[in-house]
């Protein structure tokens, strides 16, 4: 039986829930100071020299603000963007047909950019650099290669995994930010600021609860109120208090530290069928009969963040405090520290 998860994909109409929710510009965006400071410079920089702002890769876990500030950057400069992702781009004709919509100074975001095909990846190369495309107007013996030439467009690129672009494209990128978890009052400000927009009424107990247990994501906090508001409004007078809170977040299984069902589904796994690690990440998936792309991009990076499991060259292992979570007993091989390089 697979594990479904309260907030692992996007639902129908949640799009349209987190889009109302987003900030438009960089001084509404909370937290990230680092990026927020690195973009501001960037683009005065550009204003200032009046040419397009540099490409920009956006990395970090989901659900930490990539398409938002793609949004923000492309608000700022006053330009169009336009949207797809590594997956919807299947061929050099989907690129080139948003490549020549570009005006100059208008923003591609492209999301999930690690899963380009190969091919299209290098047809945007020159892309990125030139401003220019070699396209093949026909495949087989009678196609012909057009030189085409592009307005300075701005690739703001967004992806999960840093790692697995290749060095390539990475060099074609002017600003690399990174995006970290955010911390509690940083979500409790981002929540209050939702509620504020949704007009739910709350109090700050209640929304610092939520903040707590959204595993320091701003995507998972906003989902959680929208939640947390639906319980209020069927079993109490709409507004959300410390007790709503946490009765609402018990019925969706959601513990202390935010962790849900497929959070405990992986370390049950890890713990009882390999005895704590390590153990390959394919062989924890078919256990568990789950995708190894949602573990490793969802489920991991959080438990990672909290030390709850750490990557060996031979596979995850649980640390201590995964067994004091779960209430299970700590076995002296956990106690030891694993040799991370052996
Ligand atoms: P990603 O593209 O990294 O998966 P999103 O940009 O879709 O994440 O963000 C998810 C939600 O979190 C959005 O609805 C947005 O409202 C909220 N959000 C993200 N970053 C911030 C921020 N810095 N300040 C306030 N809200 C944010």
């Amino acid at each position: 039986m697979a594990i479904e998860r309260v907030f692992s994909q996007r639902l129908p109409d949640e799009e349209r829930y987190l889009s109302a929710l987003r900030p438009t510009r960089l001084d509404e965006c909370i937290g990230q100071e680092v990026v927020r400071q690195q973009l501001r410079i960037a683009l005065e920089a550009a204003r200032k020299r009046g040419e397009p702002l540099d490409h920009v890769l956006l990395d970090g876990p989901p659900g930490l603000g990539k398409t938002t500030l793609a949004h923000v950057i492309a608000n700022e400069l006053g330009t169009t963007i336009r949207v797809t992702s590594g997956p919807a781009v299947t061929r050099q004709g989907d690129l080139m047909m948003l490549l020549t919509q570009m005006d100059t100074g208008d923003v591609l975001f492209i999301d999930e950019v690690h899963r380009l095909s190969k091919v299209v990846e290098e047809f945007l190369y020159p892309a990125l650099e030139d401003f220019r495309v070699d396209y093949t107007t026909e495949s087989g013996i009678g196609g012909r290669v057009v030189n085409f030439a592009l307005k300075r467009f701005t690739l703001v690129a967004a992806t999960t995994r840093a790692g697995m672009l290749s060095p390539a494209l990475r060099d074609r990128f002017g600003l690399l930010l990174h995006l970290d978890y955010y911390s509690e009052e940083q979500l409790a400000r981002i929540v209050r600021r939702s509620a504020d927009l949704l007009k739910v009424r709350a109090d700050d107990i209640a929304l610092r609860r939520l903040a707590a247990r959204s595993r320091g994501t701003p995507r998972i906090v906003n989902r959680l109120l929208r939640r947390v508001r639906d319980y209020a409004e069927v079993c109490g007078d709409g507004t959300l208090n410390a007790a709503v809170v946490d009765a609402a977040l018990d019925i969706l299984q959601i513990d202390q530290l935010g962790l849900d069902n497929l959070d405990r589904a992986y370390l049950h796994a890890l713990i009882r069928h390999y005895d704590g690690g390590p153990a390959g990440i394919e062989a924890i998936a078919a256990t568990m009969g789950h995708e190894r792309d949602t573990l490793e991009d969802v489920v991991e990076p959080y438990l990672l963040q909290i030390g709850f499991v750490i990557r060996t060259p031979r596979g995850r292992l649980a640390r201590p405090a995964a067994y004091a979570h779960l209430g299970l007993t700590i076995p002296a091989s956990a106690r030891d520290e694993p040799g991370l390089f052996e």
